[in-house]
């Protein structure tokens, strides 16, 4: 009898990728994904723990499937993440949520189907969590379902210990996957026909220092001009104080890399940016974007901010806006800071209040979309080309990106997802562009 399985997947975009992993896991045991909870055969909650909210939801869902479970008790209940990695939430899980029948974390996500089998072979819980030991799945083949995209896992984990950051503590230092395997599965993706390859980690420009061989992430951008066929090279997401001339050369010398950087600079105040340990001042910031600029004039830089860290005065936000003002990011994603429990800046005297934040993140926010606003204008008239990702049903409209990051849609009587097709751009709306195809 065919077998089924449902995951469910919270926070970024590794996650979204280890959920691949585990959905090509359970593809391998001969089990076909549902969207429906009751025909599942197994439900795998995949969380994220940088946000508490997630947690909260999280768990919120998982208590909602008690009843699913006491209809049918052969349903296996699966919990895994980096939520999980955090000893107290282990605990309370395993307290308030006896139905959950298998606890995993992100460090053994490779094992899910031994522990899967054990606990049909054996009927009882399995509870495997492994301490700080990032292991990189060199053996399982994802179950991929973002195509004309792929993603690729470069490194786990993270060094920097950002005071409101709960990463480095759940997923452990970095460890770096070999420049030959990425090349390998790089190679092999383009070869099946992806046309967009996106490297991850959580800061991929120190990618390699761990290996002490030389090896870097300039190197491995280099290493990949050698991948044959046609496609895109994206990456994320990168850390200031990493960055550096080697590597922006590099991007600049590989015919497929993107002109796109996600360079997350979270403040404009030196004094913030020391609270948060983020190891650059905002001269340091302006100087990378200058070494951008220097071999990429044309490079879109987007950013994440975070406003009301504790401590922030209306003057540290200030420069916040001056920076953002100096730099015209192509798009920012902005925050509102909220206290991590676990985090050093959840312990830190002077947390914002919340109608001060709420103030702030609007002022950012109306200058962020104005720069938006002033990119997308850039556009208007031109032609561009757009890798065609997706169709959007309601509007009756094709979407996909340019090497920019910028939305465009067109119409078209043809299914055009994973071609590259060039539109006219005739209207920019902020970050999405609308246009007609250019015929040949
Ligand atoms: S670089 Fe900082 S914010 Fe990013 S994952 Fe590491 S600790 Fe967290």
């Amino acid at each position: 009898m065919q077998k089924f399985y449902k995951i469910i997947t919270y926070g970024c975009q590794m996650n979204v990728h280890e959920s691949e992993k585990l959905a090509g896991i359970l593809t391998r045991l001969d089990y076909m994904p549902t969207e429906d909870e009751a025909l599942a055969d197994v439900i795998v909650f995949n969380t994220c723990c940088i946000r508490e909210n997630a947690e909260q939801h999280a768990l919120g869902n998982l208590g909602a499937l008690k009843y699913l479970k006491a209809k049918k008790p052969s349903l296996i209940i699966a919990l895994g993440g980096c939520m999980i990695q955090q000893d107290n939430v282990a605990k309370e899980v395993k307290k308030s949520y006896p139905f959950v029948d298998i606890l995993f974390g992100t460090h053994n996500l490779e094992d899910f189907g031994v522990l899967l089998k054990k606990r049909l072979e054996t009927g009882k819980k399995v509870v495997e969590i492994v301490g700080d030991k990032p292991k990189i799945c060199e053996n399982v083949v994802p179950f991929r379902t973002s195509y004309p995209n792929a993603w690729v896992n470069i490194m786990q984990g993270c060094n920097n210990f950002c005071t409101y950051c709960i990463v480095p503590y759940v997923r452990g230092r970095e460890k770096s996957r070999s420049m030959q395997a990425i090349y390998s599965e790089v190679q092999k993706l383009v070869l099946l026909g992806y046309k967009e390859i996106t490297l991850l980690g959580q800061n991929v420009n120190s990618y390699g220092k761990d290996l002490n061989d030389g090896t870097n992430f300039a190197k491995l951008i280099d290493f990949l001009q050698e991948v044959r066929g046609e496609f895109r090279l994206r990456f994320m997401t990168n850390h200031p104080k990493d960055l550096t001339e080697e590597l922006v050369i590099a991007i600049a010398n590989n015919k497929n890399c993107c002109h796109a950087i996600h360079l997350p600079v979270q403040a404009g105040s030196d004094e913030i940016l020391k609270k948060m340990n983020r190891r650059y001042t905002s001269k340091d910031y302006l100087d990378k974007v200058a070494i951008i600029k220097k071999h990429l004039p044309d490079c879109a830089i987007t950013t994440d901010i975070m406003v009301g860290f504790p401590g922030e005065t209306e003057q540290d936000f200030l420069d916040t806006l001056n920076l953002v003002k100096k730099v015209g990011f192509a798009s920012a994603f902005t925050f509102v800071y909220s206290p991590r429990k676990g985090t050093i800046a959840a312990e830190m005297p002077n947390q914002i209040d919340e109608a001060v934040k709420k103030d702030r993140i609007m002022r950012l926010v109306d200058l962020c979309n104005e720069q938006t606003r002033q990119f997308s204008a850039t556009y208007l008239n031109k032609e561009i080309t757009i890798l065609c990702e997706d169709y959007d049903k309601k509007r009756d409209l094709y979407l996909g990106r340019d090497q920019y990051g910028r939305m465009g849609y067109f119409k078209s009587q043809e299914n055009l997802i994973g071609e590259f097709v060039t539109i006219k751009v005739n209207s920019a709306t902020g970050i999405s562009l609308y246009g007609d195809i250019v015929e040949e």
